[in-house]
């Protein structure tokens, strides 16, 4: 422990407020390096990765890509009768495996020492946060209190649902209208779909997905199109207006150029996912002086230290980058900082990321269209081909890879994918761009045959 750990005139060296992906990394390091330390949750241990975000979705992602699979396995030989899907038994098995989530949760701060308190933190001065009728007294407190679904403010918003409600909804419904451009919505969107249900994306822009590479976000438009899933662009949604049968009437302005258009739709209901919000209301961060960001996002430095000495914060609260392995990090390396003689410094370079929608997004490192906004001369490699299983499957689904090279240096600058397990295979690629490969890195690496991987390897021309 470094000598910024121990101070027995508190209660302890380090108190966190959310035990979230970041909070409970953070705390359970600190508390291995020798602190002594304390975290409290109000809503669910783990926090929205284990309870509302990438297990309960990932789980989903599989249960719906069922059906698909029934549908190729005809052409493997396979046939059977009264396939059925039943809503409530995934959802259920879902719910079953996070409530087992939340006691590992439990058992890994335990194991690690941590006192866990249950309740709502704010702050009181930069040493005490009240939790109930509790107060707390810490040498250093982080706030981990993660983000919250951002709320649309046209009329009758109130008749929509989020991504929290998505997870337990009732029924499934059979006509559903998918708010946003983002991963959420574009995941949601593909579950949705595959579960059978009638599925239109509306997004406001001209094409989603709006900081992934330019081939990519066309090519997986077109793969989501093909699918089923209706993509309506530079549309908004007016107004959702709640009918009698408990349906759902939605107002879309839909733009083109000049041109203005409205048009209604019935629907089951409105999944809205424009993005989320850091939770930072009520927190006393006004209070005490700590600096925030007009979304409210709490400014810290590159130690996660805010412009208050001794109150740190990490993971989607900073709204750096809203995603599990970042806070993972970002609550590594605060522990680090404050706990160890061996700090490591957080690095947001080639930060490999998926998206699950269907079929998978991968990608790490810089897009074309960012490339090039650097000054870095191009080459660019490409390959859409159709994966070996579906020559059988008969399902109408291609795969594309793309590398991002410089030109004068040959660094591979960034990879891209759409198809299967893209999450999978880009995870091993970014080790590669981590290294600084070159293109003839990978050239010079033998594939793995017959895998679609290996197009990664094989890809040889640049595009002219
Ligand atoms: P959180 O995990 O949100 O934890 C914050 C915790 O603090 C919560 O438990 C909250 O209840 C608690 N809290 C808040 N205020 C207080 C208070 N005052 N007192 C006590 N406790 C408080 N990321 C990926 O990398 N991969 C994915 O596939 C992925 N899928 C996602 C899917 C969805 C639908 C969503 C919504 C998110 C997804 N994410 C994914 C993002 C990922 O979940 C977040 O980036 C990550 O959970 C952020 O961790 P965190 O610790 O900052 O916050
Ligand atoms: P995103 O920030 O990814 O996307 C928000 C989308 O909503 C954008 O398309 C944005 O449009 C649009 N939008 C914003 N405001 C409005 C508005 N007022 N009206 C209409 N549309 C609006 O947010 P998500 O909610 O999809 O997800 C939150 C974060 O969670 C993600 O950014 C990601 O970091 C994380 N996450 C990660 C996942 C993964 O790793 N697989 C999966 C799910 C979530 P525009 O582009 O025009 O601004």
């Amino acid at each position: 422990m470094n000598s910024n750990s121990s101070s027995n005139s508190f209660d302890y060296d380090l108190f966190v407020i959310g035990a979230g992906s970041g909070g409970v990394r953070a705390s359970r390091i600190a508390s291995q390096l020798g602190a002594r330390v304390g975290i409290t949750e109000d809503l669910y241990l783990g926090g929205t990765c284990v309870n509302v975000g990438c297990v309960p979705k990932k789980l989903f992602v599989y249960g719906s890509h069922f059906r698909e699979d029934f549908e190729a396995s005809h052409g493997f030989g396979w046939s059977y009768e009264n396939l059925k899907f039943n809503w409530e038994t995934l959802r259920d098995n879902k719910t079953n495996e996070i409530e087992r989530l939340n006691g590992v949760y439990n058992n890994i701060l335990e194991g690690a020492g941590v006192d866990i308190l249950s309740g709502r933190g704010t702050l009181l001065d930069s040493n005490t946060v009240q939790i109930d009728d509790k107060r707390i007294t810490a040498k250093n407190i982080l706030i981990a209190t993660g983000s919250w679904p951002r709320k649309p403010n046209y009329q009758g918003a109130e008749n929509t649902i989020d991504s929290n409600d998505f997870f337990y909804l009732d029924k499934l419904p059979k006509k559903v209208i998918v708010e946003g451009g983002g991963y959420i919505a574009v995941e949601f969107a593909g579950i949705l779909n595959s579960l059978g249900c009638e599925t239109e994306l509306v997004y406001r822009g001209p094409l989603f997905l709006r900081h992934f590479d330019g081939d990519i976000r066309q090519f997986i438009a077109e793969e989501m199109q093909k699918k089923g899933v209706k993509l309506s662009f530079n549309t908004q949604i007016e107004k959702v207006a709640k009918q009698d049968d408990g349906t759902l009437l939605v107002k879309r302005e839909c733009r083109s150029g000049e041109d203005r258009s409205f048009s209604e739709v019935r629907v089951d209901a409105v999944v809205t996912a424009i993005g989320r919000s850091p939770k930072t209301q009520n927190l006393g961060l006004e209070a005490l002086g700590v600096e925030q960001k007009p979304g409210g996002s709490i400014v810290v430095n590159n130690n996660f230290e805010t412009n208050v000495p001794g109150i740190f914060a990490v993971g989607d609260v900073i709204g750096r980058m809203q995603l599990t392995p970042v806070a993972l990090a970002e609550g590594m390396a605060l522990a680090r900082y404050l706990f160890d003689d061996k700090p490591i410094r957080m690095d947001y370079d080639n930060i490999p990321t998926a998206v699950f929608c269907q079929p998978n997004i991968g990608t790490v490192g810089l897009t074309e269209e960012h490339a090039h906004s650097l000054g870095h001369k191009l080459e660019l490699y490409k390959s859409v081909f159709k994966p070996m299983k579906h020559t059988l499957s008969g399902v109408d689904e291609k795969t594309f890879m793309k590398l991002v090279v410089d030109a004068e240096s040959k660094k591979v600058l960034g990879a891209h994918m759409v198809g299967p397990d893209a999450g999978e295979i880009v995870q091993g690629i970014a080790i590669a761009l981590k290294a600084g490969a070159t293109k003839d890195d990978f050239d010079s690496t033998i594939g793995v045959h017959p895998t679609a991987a290996e197009e990664f390897v094989t890809m040889r021309s640049p595009e002219k």
